[in-house]
């Protein structure tokens, strides 16, 4: 019978989740709704007690949970899935005004928890055995430990829950911290986890920018696993260098998309575009340079153009939005900052004014296409985060496979081509982690997710991705020796 919808969970007030109990502080913030500008609920400002409490509750429910079998560890996550989805329209509200994402979007996210967890419930650990005269040697998968997972603010749910997943399959309890500007979903998600799960297994503790190192630096957390910026990555990995953690890191990129001159303009155009401009830039893997060939590099910009203007920007519920605004102050003044430097520059709004029009409510940036900045402009070399994509054209494919190539990062990529063996070609040349041929880039729970370069360390999701919550464990079974028999 599946799980049906407690009373004790409202959605209007928010706690951290220590050992299974609701836990407040002396100290609260409160996120902002992007849309209004106007003040969320409170939410309690963990410290480091908290920290260390939740660690001593994560220390003593992981042997109990490493030693639940895993069907019963995914039968139990399973459940926890169909408790929440009792709670998928509160949840899409919440995530609404949190990120001021449109409706449809916030829904879809919502239901990624359910596709994260579930296609988590499929998978396996490998197990290896090779055999000779001589002996058995067995390769087998073990827990970390206590897992630390640190998370951005653009896809607050699907990224949380691609860390919890894996980690709670694979044996591991985890602390999750979400970011200080979308706690709410998170903090609510880990709550109602404590219907189904033993307390201690996972827990979640929402604060400010003090409680990230506090995480890095307690010698207990075995792992961090941490979604963000290129910047803050490094920092966690000299943190955590201190306690040698094992770290996965999934950081930003610039990813590249080139078009072959044989594709079908009006079918390819607004998708290309829909990858630069959905969740309005916000997505580490959004396409942040266009690379056109050039003998449909006018009529292919002209279709982006013609789709861009189309685009309806506005909040959760406008009818026909398309995009909502940027999430945060700090994200939208950076944003601005790739407008001002691309206008003081000269260089070319193809669609989208130079002046982002501040309306003094909501963070709202309308879509803008940039004709042809030159290599080494801001918006050629860095990542906006926001709905700004400069495009290019190429004549030599492998001048323009060295151009997408040639940047720090390796996230993701995207070639278009009806030629699909040939987009294949072109596609296994870019260093990237995951390369879309034919579609902007859509990350899916089934496949390995992790960057090249300064894109990221390691990876999660699919078998591969369970692999990072393990430590290897092999065991060399040498076999009796065996007397030669006297020959008669
Ligand atoms: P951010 O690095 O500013 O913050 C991410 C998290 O780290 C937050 O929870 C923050 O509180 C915490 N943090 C900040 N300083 C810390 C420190 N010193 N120690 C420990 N934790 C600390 O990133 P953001 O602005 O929230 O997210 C946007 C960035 O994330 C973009 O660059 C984007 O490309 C990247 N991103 C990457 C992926 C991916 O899977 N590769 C997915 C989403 C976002």
């Amino acid at each position: 019978m599946s799980p049906s919808k407690s009373s004790d969970i409202d959605f209007t007030t928010f706690h951290n989740i220590v050992d299974g109990k609701k836990r407040g502080s002396n100290t609260a913030h409160q996120g902002v709704n992007p849309t209004t500008g106007e003040q969320l609920w409170d939410v309690p400002i963990a410290g480091q007690d908290d920290v260390n409490d939740a660690v001593e509750a994560a220390e003593k429910a992981f042997p109990g949970w490493a030693a639940t079998p895993m069907d019963k560890r995914k039968e139990l996550l399973q459940k926890f899935v169909e408790l929440y989805k009792n709670y998928e329209k509160e949840f899409t509200d919440l995530l609404c005004k949190e990120t001021g994402k449109p409706r449809m979007f916030a829904s879809q996210e919502v239901q990624g928890v359910g596709a994260f967890a579930g296609h988590h419930c499929t998978l396996s650990l490998p197990e290896e055995r090779i055999e000779d005269d001589e002996k058995v040697v067995t390769t087998r998968y073990k827990p970390l430990g206590i897992v630390g997972a640190i998370c951005p603010w653009n896809f607050p749910l699907v990224l949380s829950i691609g860390k919890i997943a894996p980690a709670l399959v694979t044996g591991n309890v985890i602390i999750v911290k979400p970011s200080p500007f979308t706690p709410y979903t998170t903090l609510k998600l880990v709550e109602l986890a404590q219907e189904v799960l033993p307390p201690g297994v996972v827990q979640v503790l929402g604060g400010d920018d003090k409680l990230g190192p506090m995480f890095t630096a307690h010698p207990k957390i075995a792992k961090i696993s941490f979604t963000g910026s290129i910047a803050t990555g490094k920092k966690i990995m000299e943190a955590c260098a201190k306690t040698l953690k094992r770290v996965t890191l999934e950081l930003g990129g610039n990813d590249a998309s080139i078009v072959l001159p044989d594709v079908e303009i009006d079918k390819v155009a607004p998708e290309v575009a829909m990858g630069a401009f959905f969740n309005s830039g916000q997505v580490c893997v959004a396409t942040k340079r266009i690379y056109i060939h050039e003998s449909i590099y006018r009529p292919f910009l002209d279709k982006m153009i013609e789709f861009t203007k189309s685009i309806k920007v506005g909040s959760s519920d406008d009818e026909g939005v398309l995009l909502g605004p940027i999430q945060n102050s700090m994200q939208y003044e950076k944003v601005k900052g790739f407008f001002k430097d691309t206008k003081e520059k000269g260089y070319k709004f193809a669609v989208g004014s130079p002046d982002v029009e501040d309306t003094g409510k909501g963070f709202f940036v309308q879509p803008t296409i940039i004709d042809n900045p030159p290599n080494g402009s801001k918006i050629i070399e860095e990542e906006p985060f926001g709905p700004i994509v400069p495009c290019q054209p190429w004549s030599d494919e492998a001048e323009v496979i060295r151009r997408a190539n040639n940047t720090n990062t390796g996230l993701g990529a995207c070639v278009w081509g009806k030629d699909v063996k040939h987009a294949e070609e072109v596609g296994l040349q870019l260093e990237a982690g995951s390369v879309f041929i034919n579609s902007f880039e859509k990350p899916t729970p089934q496949a390995f997710f992790g960057g090249h370069k300064e894109s990221g360390i390691g990876g999660e999701w699919g078998t591969t991705g369970l692999l990072a919550y393990c430590n290897g464990h092999v065991m060399h079974v040498y076999k009796e020796k065996t007397e030669p028999k006297p020959s008669v």
